[in-house]
């Protein structure tokens, strides 16, 4: 059995929707799809909370009268016989009138998440009807039956793991199971979700609950690609990486898989696929625990990072000096990307930058502390484990013109990280790619 989730793009319109259906249909063996919101609708739900935030009710109405209109549209496209059109027409009119009950409270976090959850279950009702109509036989799981965090907002497998087995054992006949991505309950059985993108965290954690055989995240996009496709030209896909090297591109900037998606996977050694829908039969990319030794695989950026300084007289010979910094960021919540340090001073990154003013007031009491805003980071992930001779070498000598503010390796064996201003982001992506591949 495989976990196959497809993004907002992929049930984007009408045709979009009958394209994943007919995808589906010519899978082997039975697989649990994970589908997204449409594209557009999550963020056209948190316009409508966010204007119920502001107490502007008349505004909000107005934008969920618009998003039933769209709905409207894809339910008259997309269905050909009556039938269907009424069964689909009454679950799409329950979801709005729901929306609009929600819509009548004053704003909560509560209320946020229970509105910004509608997305996944009208795509997954739409695709669904969709299915049966064409003569499959799909069945429609709710991920608010089995998907959970616990105290912590880390999902719970163990009760994610006996619902869904639970839930698998008492369905009949189906050819395919549909769940919604993102959604989930809390650890206090509200409705909560796992963060933006989060759809491809929901396939591998159900993925990692089932042992699935295999991962698929279906994009528009043919695998994770060497380098930025949107910065730098003739980039190729890769074809395999580790977990460890995809984990490290998810997060320094390759948008095209969610970072939380690794964890479950590589714990579980479940391998994931990256897929192309536009392009189903192309190789895509496979994440798994085999590491091709020696090969430098990508380059990703990563921007909006601000590099901090903090130069102190009384870091010399001390010991204690980086907890103290590091408790600034734990007492803010603010994560660290990347470290340098000096005997007399360290230098750090972060992408957070909400509490910014906070954290350097509290540095100040350590030393001196400067800025340089607007960075980016640029990372070079393969296996780049420091007894393979000149990889750094060879990254470094591809950015010998590029000013470097900061860099960082030997954190993992994995990576290579280069702090440098954005405007040069562009120049050192296409360099390094001219010298690397
Ligand atoms: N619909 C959610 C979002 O837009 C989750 C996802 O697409 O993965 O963030
Ligand atoms: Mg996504």
């Amino acid at each position: 059995m495989k976990v196959q989730k497809f993004g907002g793009t992929s049930v984007g319109s009408p045709q979009r929707i009958r394209d994943v259906a007919s995808l589906v249909s010519s899978f082997e063996g039975k697989n649990i799809i994970v589908v997204s919101a449409m594209s557009g609708t999550t963020n056209s739900l948190l316009e409508i909370t966010s204007a119920l935030e502001k107490g502007d009710k008349a505004k909000a109405s107005e934008l969920i009268d618009k998003l039933e209109a769209k709905y409207q549209d894809v339910v008259s496209e997309l269905y050909v016989s009556s039938e269907s059109k009424t069964k689909i027409q009454k679950i799409i009119d329950d979801i709005f009138s729901e929306i609009k009950e929600l819509a009548k409270s004053s704003y909560s976090s509560k209320i946020e998440k229970a509105i910004v959850g509608k997305g996944e279950i009208l795509s997954t009702n739409l695709l669904f009807h969709h299915m049966e109509e064409i003569g499959l036989k799909p069945a429609l799981v709710s991920a608010l039956d089995f998907m959970k965090t616990d105290e912590n907002n880390e999902p719970d497998f163990p009760y994610i793991k006996s619902k869904l087995k639970e839930i698998l054992s008492d369905l009949g006949d189906f050819d395919v199971i549909i769940t919604q991505g993102f959604i989930c309950l809390n650890h206090q059985g509200e409705i909560d979700n796992l963060l933006r993108g989060g759809s491809d965290y929901t396939a591998s954690i159900i993925g990692a609950a089932l042992k699935a055989d295999e991962v698929d995240i279906w994009t528009d996009i043919d695998g994770m690609h060497n380098n930025d496709p949107r910065f730098v030209e003739e980039t190729s896909p890769v074809h395999n990486l580790h977990f460890e090297e995809a984990a490290e591109l998810a997060y320094f900037g390759a948008k095209i898989l969610h970072p939380t998606c690794i964890l479950p996977a590589k714990l579980h050694n479940i391998p994931v696929r990256l897929l192309n829908t536009m392009e189903p039969k192309a190789e895509g990319t496979l994440i798994n625990n085999e590491l091709a030794q020696g090969s430098i695989k990508a380059v990703a950026a990563k921007d909006n990072i601000t590099a901090i300084k903090i130069k102190s007289s009384r870091m010399l010979l001390a010991y204690g000096f980086l907890k103290k910094v590091f408790e600034v960021f734990e007492k803010y919540r603010t994560p660290i990307d990347m470290i340098a340090t000096s005997e007399v001073g360290v230098s750090l990154t972060i992408d957070d930058d909400t509490n910014l003013d906070s954290i350097i007031s509290d540095l100040e009491k350590l030393g001196s502390v400067s800025l340089d805003r607007n960075m980016v980071i640029i990372c070079v992930v393969g296996d780049l484990e420091w007894q393979n001779k000149g990889f750094e070498a060879r990254a470094l000598d591809a950015l010998r013109n590029i000013p470097v503010r900061m860099i960082s390796y030997g954190g993992s064996n994995y990576n290579i990280s280069f702090l440098i201003d954005k405007a040069n982001k562009t120049k050192a992506l296409r360099l390094l790619s001219y010298h690397l591949f």
